[in-house]
């Protein structure tokens, strides 16, 4: 489809929008998803939709710290190196051993990592401190009152928030939230996405090539970087270049997703652009192009807007049609699909970290559009691949950052500092 004379809803002009614009305009339109409760172990990257308060104290009974004597710190006051202090050995406490003991003045009890301090004992003696006897043990230095001591309530008091909604479950927070008492977590599920590869060029990984085809890479990429970003992803490959084609394999699709890329189809021009040519007529999803390289065109929305049942389903299912060249889908992928995860999420934590750092060469940029280079960081300076053609899908395999040159610059040289986003 070609642009007519009549003004076409679905395209939003022909200016470039910034790159922040456009990622405003994404989040504007994403809701998070509904919360579900899941099970420790099934909530692992998920994001908090609660927050999580501590049962009991942490600890929530005082105990040793190390392998050792529970004493009265006045006992051991003046041991020394060449007059140990020496003092009876009464019993032996283990971790997890709930017998009431209490120490007698004068006298000392084994106590292991983990323990809990009997009654009046103040202070714990590491062992190496001692000469380990289990009868009667020499004590050759002196110890502070709450020495190895872990006291209850020393890292959260009993009702404190430990985690806050918003919160990714990471080993950590999975471990807080055990140690408060919990077997599961109210968070946002991880956003299914499927993500839809198009063009009659592309063939799977595998199966013999012929000359004028390629195999699909954009969908394995974009499915695993969706994945990375706290998305469960699938792939559907190859859907041809039939614009009857495109919008009934998007929709089969809408039941199963709660995001949907395509790759491919959204160039500037042309029938083969059937993406385009299937979405713009429903009027739901705005194509645009953005001031950037590579990844100037893009188009999102929603799709399936008014379907009955499932939760979202009048707002419609967002999709992001990713321009086909990798380097480019990949390129959009982080810069406006990650952050649209997160916010299905209800997280703030998937913008990529960006560091300052030393160009060793120099870099060329076109005028007006903000460029996205691929590089190689290693520690403060940064070094521009040669090879920066938006299907050079070998060089992008070498990158591990992408070297940001502002729009107002067409050439940076060799020494200048620039901004560098760290990949994933
Ligand atoms: P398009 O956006 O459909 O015009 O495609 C732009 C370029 O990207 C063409 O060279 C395509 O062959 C290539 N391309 C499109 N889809 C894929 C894909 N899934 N994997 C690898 N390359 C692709
Ligand atoms: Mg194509």
């Amino acid at each position: 489809m070609t642009s007519g004379t009549t003004p076409d809803v679905a395209d939003a002009g022909s200016a470039l929008s910034s790159v922040e614009a456009y990622q405003a305009a994404i989040l504007s339109a994403i809701t998070p998803l509904a919360p579900t409760s899941l099970e420790l172990a099934a909530a692992e990257g998920c994001v908090l939709a609660e927050d999580v308060t501590a049962a009991v104290a942490l600890p929530s009974f005082d105990n040793s710290s190390m392998d050792g004597y529970a004493v009265y710190a006045a006992d051991v006051a003046r041991a020394a190196e060449d007059s140990p202090a020496t003092l009876r050995v009464t019993g032996e406490i283990a971790a997890g051993d709930i017998g009431a003991h209490r120490l007698a003045p004068g006298t000392a009890m084994r106590i292991m990592t983990g323990a809990r301090l009997p009654a009046g004992a103040d202070a714990v003696i590491p062992v190496e401190w001692t000469d380990d006897d289990d009868a009667r043990v020499a004590i050759y230095r002196p110890a502070e009152r709450g020495n190895a001591v872990r006291y209850a309530g020393g890292d959260a008091a009993e009702g404190e928030t430990l985690l806050t909604a918003g919160t990714r479950m990471r080993p950590m927070q999975i471990a807080v939230a055990a140690s408060a008492g919990r077997t599961a977590v109210s968070v946002r599920p991880r956003p299914r996405v499927v993500v839809l590869s198009t063009g009659d060029e592309l063939t799977e990984p595998g199966t013999p090539l012929v000359p004028g085809r390629i195999w699909d890479s954009n969908s394995y990429m974009i499915a695993a970087a969706a994945r990375e970003a706290g998305a469960v992803a699938s792939r559907r490959a190859g859907v041809p270049d039939d614009p009857k084609g495109v919008l009934p394999a998007l929709e089969e699709q809408l039941a199963h997703a709660d995001l949907l890329i395509t790759t491919g189809g959204v160039s500037m021009g042309g029938e083969h652009d059937v993406v385009k040519a299937a979405l713009r007529k429903l009027g739901t999803v705005t194509f645009r192009k953005v001031a950037m390289q590579p990844g100037m065109p893009q188009g999102f929305g929603m799709l399936g807007q008014g379907r009955p049942g499932g939760p979202g389903a009048e707002k419609g299912v967002p999709i992001f049609t990713l321009p086909g060249n990798p380097v480019s889908a990949y390129v959009s992928f982080q810069m406006f699909v990650r952050p649209a995860l997160a916010a299905l999420q209800g997280a703030s934590d998937l913008s990529l970290p960006s560091v300052r750092a030393t160009l060793t060469g120099p870099v060329r940029s076109p005028s007006g559009r903000r460029s996205y280079l691929r590089g190689v960081l290693d520690g403060a300076k940064v070094t521009p691949l040669s090879g920066q053609g938006s299907h050079q899908i070998a060089y992008l395999g070498r990158a591990n950052a992408l070297i940001i040159v502002p729009e107002w610059e067409t050439m940076l040289p060799a020494d200048d500092t620039v901004d560098v986003l760290i990949l994933p």
